[in-house]
């Protein structure tokens, strides 16, 4: 089978939209045959990333969201886009217990779980322009217990 496939998704910076983006994610990542809790990692991480983009991203108002997926084999990379504010320090930001919005009682773990979560993060912001999380898992690598080979 050509195991190659890509979707693009583009949305509103609405809350209800953070369910509506790990929904689609986890409907286009099914065709490549997850366990749940590969299925489950991926829709937390998709959800970290796209709740940052409304929460912090259009923290004063509403903009587009794109979320683009592309599976290559048994490897599934997933970008959240969008176009606020953007990170001033990516690496301060990426650390754990980092939040900038402590009175929202935002915890600041959003980062370390898409990092626990996926196999590879990347970050790229521009501060006034915009933020780009690309993340990869790949799928079918656990260890089934008890196998031998
Ligand atoms: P939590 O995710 O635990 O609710 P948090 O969102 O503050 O808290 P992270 O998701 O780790 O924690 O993000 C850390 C910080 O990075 C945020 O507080 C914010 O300052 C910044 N940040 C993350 N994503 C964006 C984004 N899309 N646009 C602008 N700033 C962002
Ligand atoms: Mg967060």
């Amino acid at each position: 089978m050509d195991n190659t496939n890509k979707m693009v998704l583009e949305f509103e910076s609405k809350s209800q939209n953070e369910s509506f983006a790990r929904t689609v994610i986890a409907a286009f990542a099914t065709t490549m045959d997850p366990t749940i809790e590969e299925l489950a990692d991926i829709k937390t991480a998709v959800s970290e990333a796209v709740t940052n983009s409304i929460i912090h991203g259009y923290a004063d108002g509403t903009g587009m969201i794109i979320m683009r997926s592309f599976i290559n084999g048994n490897e599934i990379t997933i970008e959240v886009e969008d176009f606020g504010v953007g990170i001033k320090d990516i690496n301060k930001a990426m650390e754990p217990l980092y939040t900038s919005r402590p009175e929202l009682e935002r915890s600041g773990m959003g980062f370390s779980f898409m990092e626990a979560f996926m196999d590879d993060l990347e970050v790229e912001s521009v501060f006034g322009e915009g933020t780009l999380i690309r993340m990869k898992k790949c799928i079918g690598n656990q260890v089934i217990k008890g196998y031998a080979h």
